[in-house]
């Protein structure tokens, strides 16, 4: 039995920078395509339609306060007395119109009567002693008003024809409230994938079923269907193989009813890696392996039966950070999403590191902001295996390959984790 310490035949690329497996890997995706859901399950989803209204909103005009709806032209002279005519709740319509010396008592909301042109506030108004000509009393105005003023006019917020988003467009709390407000209860949205996770490896467990014997549980398949679920796609979650080509070849298979697939070990240099060598003999097309970044070097990409297949490192933190950088932004592509990069921005890092050349390290940091500025430290032990100083990271500072000192106080860029996606562009 060979080692694959030299790159399998057939593999396209490999030690590849950070950027460039990004773009084989995403240059390789088809978007997913599109289904309908109730307004009420949209939140979250991309737009997969040109979303435009078909009608006025507000639908008429209306009032924007508690008040008196006027004829502006009758309050030349203050204080003004103006006979009450009628009360206007939100909801009521009116077809009397409003004539010299009238007012409505009227509601914010409530549509504007024919005659008035503008709306008093309660506030710049006194109630008047009734006389017998005005049953619901009189009013005593204080304060002058401009035509127009207190007025939501019809069509202010939307008009027919107006565009609310298209395809691209993610769907926030507010578009969902559009979505009612323009009479929507259905929106066509990209469909979410079913993402398959599975774990390889002769001494992973399931968590309950941890012994002395020295095993570990597969935290990686909770973390990734944690990531999977995180960005709205849907965890398949396969279970565990051991380290056997026939093993792994079947979950591969099982594999292949989602849209795309994560593995997690198995895909470095051991005697005992055989997910790369199984994916082609099953007809994958291997389009690369290794990345020039630590954690998270021997990352295998490749497409079967015209699907994406991860093959992740196996140390926990390396798992995570290649799903970060790669799977993250080419599951929410197959989403639709146009945004699909977190945020990077400048941090100054007060704990010195220092690396060898080579590789471009990410590294776990946690972050304070101190007016404006964002002060970065490191968020523990960096190596592969140590999950808790990526449970405490709350972002990775980006420390080039050409690097090998950072001295206390330099500046960096570092990766936002926990931020939703704003960037169209990489950073890096
Ligand atoms: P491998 O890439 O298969 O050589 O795995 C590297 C290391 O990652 C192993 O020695 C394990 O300690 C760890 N590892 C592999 N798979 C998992 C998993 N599913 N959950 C947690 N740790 C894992
Ligand atoms: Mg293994």
């Amino acid at each position: 039995m060979g080692t694959f310490a030299d790159p399998p035949a057939g593999i396209q690329r490999t030690r590849v920078t950070i950027a460039e497996a990004r773009e084989i890997i995403l240059d390789s995706l088809s978007p997913l395509g599109s289904e309908g859901v109730g307004i009420e399950l949209a939140r979250g989803r991309v737009l997969a339609e040109e979303l435009r209204s078909d009608r006025l909103i507000p639908p008429r005009d209306n009032s924007g306060m508690d008040g008196f709806a006027v004829r502006a032209q009758d309050l030349g002279r203050l204080p003004a007395t103006l006979r009450v005519v009628e009360e206007l709740p939100a909801g009521r319509a009116t077809h009397r119109k409003l004539g010299p010396g009238e007012a409505a008592r009227i509601m914010t909301g409530a549509a504007i009567p024919q005659g008035a042109d503008a709306v008093v506030m309660v506030e710049a108004t006194e109630e008047a002693p009734s006389s017998g000509d005005a049953p619901r009393g009189s009013v005593r105005v204080l304060a002058s008003v401009r035509p127009g003023e207190n007025i939501r006019r019809a069509g202010a917020d939307v008009m027919p024809g107006t565009l609310i988003g298209g395809p691209g467009t993610r769907l926030g709390p507010a578009a969902v409230g559009m979505l009612a407000a323009i009479g929507r209860t259905q929106v066509r949205v990209a469909a979410r994938p079913r993402v398959a996770i599975l774990a390889t490896g002769d001494e992973i467990v399931e968590p309950d079923q941890l012994t002395d014997d020295g095993r570990i549980a597969s935290s990686n398949s909770y973390a990734l269907c944690a990531a999977v679920s995180e960005i709205g796609a849907v965890p398949v979650y396969l279970g565990i193989a051991p380290d056997r080509p026939d093993e792994i070849e079947a979950r591969f298979r099982e594999a292949l009813r989602c849209d795309a697939v994560v593995s997690s070990g198995g895909v470095s240099v051991g005697d005992r890696d055989y997910v790369k060598r199984v994916l082609s003999e099953m007809g994958g097309r291997l389009r690369l392996w290794r990345v020039q970044m630590k954690p998270g070097a021997p990352l295998a990409f490749c497409t079967l039966d015209n699907r994406p297949v991860f093959g992740l490192p196996g140390n926990p933190v390396s798992t995570l950070v290649s799903f970060e950088q790669f799977v993250r932004p080419a599951l929410l592509r197959m989403m639709h999403h146009r945004r699909i990069y977190r945020p990077v921005e400048a941090a100054v890092l007060l704990d010195a590191y220092s690396k060898p050349l080579g590789r471009l390290h990410l590294v776990r940091v946690t972050l304070e902001r101190r007016s404006g500025a964002l002060d970065a430290r490191l968020a523990g032990d960096q190596s592969s295996g140590v999950l808790l100083s990526m449970v405490r990271a709350d972002g990775l500072a980006i420390v080039e390959a050409g690097t090998t000192q950072l001295p206390a106080g330099s500046e960096v860029r570092v990766q936002l984790l926990g931020r939703d996606d704003l960037q169209a562009e990489p950073g890096f």
